[in-house]
């Protein structure tokens, strides 16, 4: 193995190298949720489409009604979707409900608790400015303003602004594509021997890819040969990115290296950071190859920590930055020379590590929130501050 590398380095080399795929396709925006826009979008029409109160209350129509004490007449109602009626006239005032449009030229909207009403009259309780209460036509932004680019992830609230615009179809990146070939001879098939596990990182792989709006093209359990290895690494075709678990150390069985070494390009093989020492990144063919270790928590790891990157890179995403926070490490640590990535829970601006954090631990992955990031070469003190990768 090469010097190994640091987690920064290792992350540095996978977001240099792996580029938008670029693949676009036309949807309905109904469809569109975590996928990402492959176009700018312009508003159809302003927001807010006309004049509105914010409030319920009372709407004004001259200045010299706005003063304490005035007595006004009310001369009608405005209600959301109804026409508004005429422009006021002096002495005069309509009561208005929220998101109810203002009459033409209205001075404000004073608010129902601002007044003492009195059969078909009220009278203000103090003065009041112009323009209060009302939202302005196009005071969010006007007609064919850019209000989303290119790169942008469709989140719900994405989908609100859409619908609000009447948009019902977008351009969008196709999702990243992702082939998981798990390896390993004691990894039962259909019968499961006395000393034989079952296959946890393959369901888990799955459900990792997809929990990051990319698609699963195929997954497949090879036994520990290098021919088995190639045939599935041949059938995996044009994907984006593909994923092995296991045989990737320097074992007997550990065939991933060896094979990448000869039929492909290694980048890095071998990192600084515990659990996930000897992950392997490189290309074959089309496609960009993570080898991660085969221990639950390091192809865990791995894929939180640096497949999750390439994806966010290959998706046409503008925004690619991993999310981070800080948070109170509720034990103590000792330096050992690598990163260590810890499974914790975060509540609260504290970090609780969780179950067993050996690489062979599988609770922990189900319940951890956060992977916190404890330094190589520095002791952590109960309490102290340190860097969590927030997870998905
Ligand atoms: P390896 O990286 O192939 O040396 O495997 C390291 C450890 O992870 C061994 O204890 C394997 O039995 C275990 N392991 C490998 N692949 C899987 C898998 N797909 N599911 C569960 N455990 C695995
Ligand atoms: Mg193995």
């Amino acid at each position: 193995m090469a010097p190994l590398l640091s987690y920064a380095e290792a992350l540095s080399l996978v977001s240099e190298s792996v580029q938008s795929h670029g693949r676009s396709e036309r949807i309905s925006s109904a469809n569109g949720l975590n996928r990402i826009l492959a176009e700018d979008i312009a508003s159809t029409e302003p927001n807010p489409r006309f004049n509105n109160s914010s409030v319920d209350g009372y709407v004004l129509g001259q200045e010299s009604d706005a003063g304490p004490d005035r007595l006004l007449e009310i001369s009608g109602v405005c209600v959301p979707g109804g026409d508004p009626g005429p422009p006021l006239l002096p002495g005069e005032c309509r009561r208005i409900l929220t998101g109810a449009p203002t009459p033409p030229e209205a001075f404000g909207v004073v608010m129902q608790e601002d007044v003492t009403r009195s059969g078909n009259q009220i009278t203000l309780n103090g003065s009041h400015l112009p323009g209060q209460f009302i939202r302005m036509v196009g005071s969010e932004f006007g007609r064919g303003q850019r209000i989303l680019a290119k790169g942008h992830p469709i989140n719900p609230g994405t989908l609100g602004l859409l619908g609000s615009q009447g948009i019902g179809e977008i351009e969008v990146f196709q999702p990243v594509t992702v082939a998981i070939i798990t390896t390993g001879n004691e990894v039962a098939g259909d019968g499961l021997g006395p000393y034989q596990i079952r296959n946890s990182n393959g369901p888990m792989l799955v459900g990792l890819v997809e929990s990051v709006g990319a698609q699963v093209v195929s997954a497949v359990h090879v036994l520990d040969e290098p021919e088995d290895l190639g045939a599935a690494m041949h059938k995996v075709g044009s994907a984006d990115i593909v994923i092995t678990s296991g045989g990737v150390s320097v074992g007997d069985f550990d065939y991933v290296p060896s094979w990448m070494r000869k039929h492909g390009e290694v980048i890095f093989h071998g990192l600084k950071v515990r659990p996930g020492k000897p992950l392997l990144f490189g290309k074959y063919a089309q496609s960009w190859v993570f080898g991660l270790p085969g221990n639950p928590a390091s192809s865990f790891v791995g894929f939180q920590t640096l497949v999750r990157k390439a994806i966010a890179q290959l998706s046409g995403r503008t925004n690619t930055s991993l999310m981070w926070t800080r948070a109170a490490y509720m034990d103590t640590h000792l330096a050992h020379g690598r990163g260590e990535f810890v499974r914790v829970e975060i509540s609260q601006g504290q970090a609780f590590p969780v179950a067993e954090q050996g690489s062979f631990g599988l609770r922990s992955l189900a319940l951890c929130t956060a992977l916190a990031l404890l330094p190589h070469d520095r002791d952590v003190a109960f309490g102290e501050p340190v860097d969590a990768l927030i997870l998905i």
